[in-house]
């Protein structure tokens, strides 16, 4: 939530409000366009014992505490109606603008507890909140705790904080308990202040409402979307694109990531609401903004455990080392990034591998972790330090009312929201959380016992009968998974794919799922230096107790299990979940200079999605860029780049400070066209190393320099590469001595190569197919099978790789 200048003094910001429209609902008017999967409804799923059942008992506990006249009193001061109950404090202050916005989180939240576990007291409190909030609604439709003149200030650009934004929590509060409870009144309340919202936008010019779209005003497009969903009145589709705001979509769409300087949590939701947008009219340009977005934000702009923002605002891109501090991770931001990602993954389930490794990733890394276990009231944290001997800080009952403690509430009441999703007779499991899945009108339910991440495995249990195809999520992270249906082997499970078993099951089916986890470091795209310690996809912090810390601890040495599951230890220090570390003081990130091996290999395996593993295991993931499809590999699959702007993008840094260095890889050049690059790592055209099938000279040309094209070091081949057939070619570089090998025989040499990676500044551009010079072609061609030593392999060693395919 951005400040205004007049509450500075409270703590700091917050965010939309929780739909949980589970899409295809029955009662929805509309069917949303462009979408293959569906959530099912929070009545079907419960939580088995584990982390995510205390902090949700935590919240329920909480939510049955909280006095609903004390939520009621501003409400009711406000429509000139008497109140005797006690003010709530933080930002419910009377005196806060903000003050109203925790009433619509607490209904949501009711919400989802009460269809969670059909709780009668959590109903009770819901049913009183709405009619006493019915009583507080004016004549023409307004509802609010605050007077309709903060409306005319956002609307006349006056100093106001961010009434609209407090209005969505409202409006979306009084949608969740329509849908999840079936509470009329909770509609008629929301359907006039909707009229009111229309009538209030209306008047205003195009150019007047997007001057006032600059303040920050939450989900209410998103849930207008979802309104006229279930509504089918074109009145509401209206209201919603009021909220199209232009200066920020207008970028997304063109896939400009102009996102730096943006108050993070402000736009998240207007991405939310155009992937509501793109269901509710299927125009495809409300999607690709979201889907832009959401690439944006996951590939550049995010932190090892999934959240975003410092200081609450979006950074220049891949900026995450140098935004290291105490406001790093607004809770509120994941909590929405969570909800893109779960629309898109409706949009899009064949994404899976990617949507999917990053919902789990923010899920366990961030939100799990930041509610306080010490709290019998579910306490939760606003942001999530991630400055080296950083600490996580806690809200309380009356006297906080963050946005994140709002958005707390919710995210820990519909947990069970994303571990199954349903299309006919396809079932995804998407999550490896204990849980019961009680399939709606099909008599079959699946039991999932787990201490995932703690064990590797998960069980799934079948009981009643009929057709599934099973789709259990292979996560990209792990390598040698196993599926075994009633005790056999099945399957071939890839990662960054569903492994799919499409049968008739019968009561007492089982399968076991193993997914090995192993060590593994996350690195930063600004400095190959800074690296987070992962356990599969669970981050470990470092716990330092009361030290602070006034610098990244440095990580010597590969750390050790201690034996118990998720923890290890690096020197003295111990490592463990960063979501269990609570109450003391932590380091997520660690300088590792001296232990990575710039030492990769890309084997191209990935079904789908647009990450690259990295088989080493040393975490230089690549990422595909442009026009790059899959196809088959030498071995396995191969990237298929496309000759107008596909190529692989490695990690900076990945060659930094090497001396002596072998590149290897199988390519098929489609297409030959000179000056193409199987491989150029730079930092522009002063400084790279590259592979050329082609040079200007006809032949195949190694070339490395650190003073641009006029130092150009060279090994120029006496032929050019061959096309339309898979050659494995081959760069030594030891001493003074580089070699370039074709078909695992040497080809040319240079004896007087003295500059190397090390002379070069870290590389930052680091691509396959792609040329530092923007003048040159892009690559056509197969890629497979790319690998990276930090030492020149011996021609036997190129002759095997040649010789058996690697
Ligand atoms: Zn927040």
């Amino acid at each position: 939530m951005r400040f205004n200048r007049r509450t500075v003094l409270i703590a700091s910001a917050a965010g939309a409000a929780g739909a949980i429209l589970p899409a295809g609902t029955a009662h929805a008017a509309r069917a949303d366009i462009g979408v293959s999967a569906y959530g099912f409804p929070l009545t079907a799923v419960r939580l088995g014992a584990g982390p995510f059942t205390d902090n949700t008992a935590r919240t329920h506990t909480y939510l049955r505490f909280l006095n609903a006249d004390r939520l009621l009193h501003t409400f009711r001061i406000t429509a000139g109606l008497p109140s005797t109950a006690t003010p709530c404090g933080g930002w419910e202050s009377p005196s806060t603008e903000l003050r109203g916005h925790s009433t619509g989180h607490v209904l949501t939240a009711l919400a989802q507890a009460y269809a969670g576990t059909g709780d009668t007291t959590l109903r009770a409190k819901g049913d009183y909140l709405v009619a006493q909030l019915a009583l507080c609604q004016r004549p023409n439709g307004y509802l609010s705790a605050y007077p309709e003149s903060f409306i005319d200030r956002v609307e006349t650009g006056q100093q106001v904080w961010a009434p609209y934004y407090t209005l969505h929590k409202i409006v979306q509060g009084l949608l969740d308990w329509h849908q999840l409870t079936g509470s009329a009144q909770a509609l008629t309340v929301l359907q006039r202040k909707a009229a009111w919202i229309q009538a209030r936008n209306s008047r205003l010019t195009l150019a007047q409402r997007q001057q006032m779209l600059r303040v920050e005003f939450g989900g209410i497009g998103e849930t207008l979307f979802n309104l006229y969903q279930l509504s089918d009145d074109p009145a509401h589709l209206t209201t919603a694109q009021y909220f199209d705001h232009a200066q920020i979509l207008d970028p997304l769409a063109a896939n400009v990531d102009a996102l730096a300087g943006f108050h993070a949590n402000t736009q998240i939701p207007k991405a939310i609401a155009a992937i509501r947008a793109f269901h509710a009219t299927g125009d495809s340009r409300y999607r690709d903004i979201a889907v832009n977005f959401w690439n944006f934000v996951v590939r550049q702009h995010s932190y090892a455990i999934g959240g975003n923002s410092n200081g609450e605002y979006f950074q220049a891109p891949n900026r995450i080392a140098a935004e290291l501090s105490d406001s790093t991770c607004e809770c509120c931001n994941t909590y929405n990034m969570l909800k893109l990602t779960r629309q898109l993954f409706f949009t899009d389930p064949g994404r899976a591998a990617e949507l999917m490794d990053f919902y789990e990733k923010a899920l366990y890394n961030h939100l799990l972790g930041a509610q306080n276990p010490n709290s019998a009231h579910g306490h939760h944290c606003y942001y999530v330090p991630l400055r080296a001997g950083g600490i996580k800080t806690y809200s309380n009952d009356y006297d906080n009312f963050t946005c994140c403690h709002g958005t707390g509430m919710e995210t820990n009441t519909k947990f069970t929201d994303s571990i199954y999703f349903v299309n006919n007779t396809i079932l995804y499991v998407n999550l490896f959380i204990s849980s019961t899945l009680t399939w709606p009108g099909r008599g079959i339910t699946v039991q999932q016992d787990t201490a995932y991440p703690e064990s590797p495995t998960t069980r799934l249990t079948v009981t009643g009968s009929g057709a599934i195809d099973l789709r259990i999520r292979i996560p990209s992270w792990t390598s040698g998974a196993q599926v075994r249906l009633n005790g056999v082997l099945t399957g071939t499970p890839t990662p960054g794919t569903y492994l799919s078993i499409n049968r008739t099951w019968a009561g007492g089916d089982v399968v076991d799922v193993t997914l090995p986890m192993a060590l593994a470091l996350e690195l930063t795209p600004d400095n190959p230096s800074v690296r987070a310690v992962k356990h599969g996809p669970i981050v470990l912090a470092g716990q330092f107790g009361t030290s602070n810390l006034t610098a990244l601890p440095t990580l010597s040495g590969t750390p050790q299990p201690t034996g118990t599951p998720l923890e290890y230890t690096a020197g003295s220090v111990l490592l463990r979940p960063f979501y269990k570390t609570h109450g003391q003081r932590y380091s997520v990130y660690w300088n590792v200079t001296s232990s990575t091996p710039r030492e990769a290999r890309y084997l191209f395996d990935e079904a789908s999605g647009t990450t690259v593993a990295d088989a080493t295991g040393n975490g230089w993931t690549g990422t595909l860029a442009g026009g790059v499809t899959r196809t088959t590999g030498r071995s396995g699959n191969a990237v298929l780049l496309n000759g107008t702007n596909g190529h692989v993008s490695l990690p900076a840094g990945i060659v930094a400070g090497v001396t002596a260095y072998t590149i290897a890889t199988w390519v098929r050049i489609d297409t030959a066209a000179t000056w193409t690059r199987v491989f150029d790592f730079g930092t522009g055209t002063g400084a790279y190393l590259f592979l050329t099938p082609r040079s200007s000279a006809g032949t195949a040309r190694y070339a490395i320099t650190s003073t641009g094209s006029g130092g150009e070091q060279r090994i120029n081949a006496p032929a050019a590469l061959p096309t339309g057939t898979w050659t494995h070619v081959a760069v030594t570089h030891t001493g003074n001595l580089g070699i370039l090998y074709v078909n695992g025989a040497e080809v040319a040499r240079n004896t007087a190569l003295t500059v190397r990676p090390s002379a070069l500044p870290s590389t930052t551009q680091n691509w396959i197919g792609r040329s530092q010079y923007a003048s040159d072609p892009y690559l056509t061609a197969a890629v497979d099978s790319f690998r990276i030593h930090s030492r020149a392999l011996t021609a036997a060693e190129i002759a095997q790789l040649h010789s058996t395919g690697q």
